[in-house]
């Protein structure tokens, strides 16, 4: 079954759009009739990105940009001369983030603090520069990238899935504080999905892995995307504070 135009007029912002589950999900939302302005950490990549989707199909309504999306000036700035072009924002997905799997002996408190500028506060920065703009056009959508993570923690690398409780706690408390202004906050927590951030594992790595996930593989980008794009629908009209595990029922 083809479903079409799900968000048909609908403008969405995705950060780290350029590749992986990012990329992933602003295909789907071109598919589905959105206007899209990805963002990326380079103007270039965020080019290539776009290049690439017009060989999909040159009709997709897809731009680009690369603010620094931890840097609050840069991303408010960012969103006004969006709003100014698009006369809204329907979506915003944060969805760019970093991993790391240092153990704590190793840390350094400047990699633990990179990990919190990208996979935290740039979540709040984005969010609190976009929510003037819905409260006052009166509806939007907030969906965040969590992580299965956030669920178990990790044996290493603890910066990772202390940013994605993090994550989670944003996403809870904000669809409570922002539901009387008709503003829906999600998050997705997907299990390990074969992006840049899993292309380091080796295959037989990933093959044991899969053996321990009930669905018996991976995720795909695709996998994690058609999440977003539920909650981004109208389908999802009364879901708000939720963290949508997509895993393949992984335990840990
Ligand atoms: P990826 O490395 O393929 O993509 C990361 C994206 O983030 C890229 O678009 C990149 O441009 C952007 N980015 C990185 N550093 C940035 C910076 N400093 N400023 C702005 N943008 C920056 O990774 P992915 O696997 O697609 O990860 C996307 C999200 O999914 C992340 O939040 C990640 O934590 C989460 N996630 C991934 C997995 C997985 O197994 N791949 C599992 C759970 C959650």
């Amino acid at each position: 079954m083809i479903i079409q135009d799900l968000l048909k007029d609908q403008i969405a912002v995705v950060t780290g759009g350029t590749r992986g589950i990012g990329y992933a999900i602003v295909q789907k939302f071109l598919e589905q009739g959105a206007t899209v302005i990805l963002f990326g950490s380079r103007q270039s990549s965020a080019e290539a990105a776009i290049a690439k989707l017009h060989s999909e199909n040159p009709e997709y309504s897809v731009t680009g940009l690369a603010p620094d999306i931890t840097d609050l000036t840069s991303v408010e700035q960012t969103f006004s001369q969006i709003v100014k072009e698009h006369k809204r924002i329907d979506i915003l997905v944060n969805n760019a983030g970093i991993s790391a799997r240092d153990s704590l002996y190793d840390y350094s408190e400047a990699d633990f603090d990179k990990i919190m500028d990208l996979n935290v506060k740039a979540v709040w920065n984005c969010t609190k520069a976009v929510a003037p703009y819905m409260r006052d056009q009166g509806s939007g959508c907030i969906i965040n990238t969590s992580s299965m993570v956030s669920l178990y923690g990790q044996p290493s690398g603890c910066g990772y899935p202390a940013s994605k409780f993090a994550v989670n706690g944003l996403t809870k408390s904000l669809a409570r504080e922002l539901g009387k202004d008709h503003i829906r906050v999600n998050a997705v927590a997907p299990g390990v999905t074969r992006t840049d951030m899993v292309a380091a594992l080796p295959e037989d790595m990933v093959s044991r892995i899969s053996a321990d996930i009930p669905l018996g593989r991976i995720g795909e980008p695709v996998d994690i995307a058609n999440a977003f794009l539920f909650l981004a629908s109208p389908l999802a009209s009364y879901i708000t504070g939720t963290i949508l595990s997509v895993d393949g029922a992984t335990q840990v």
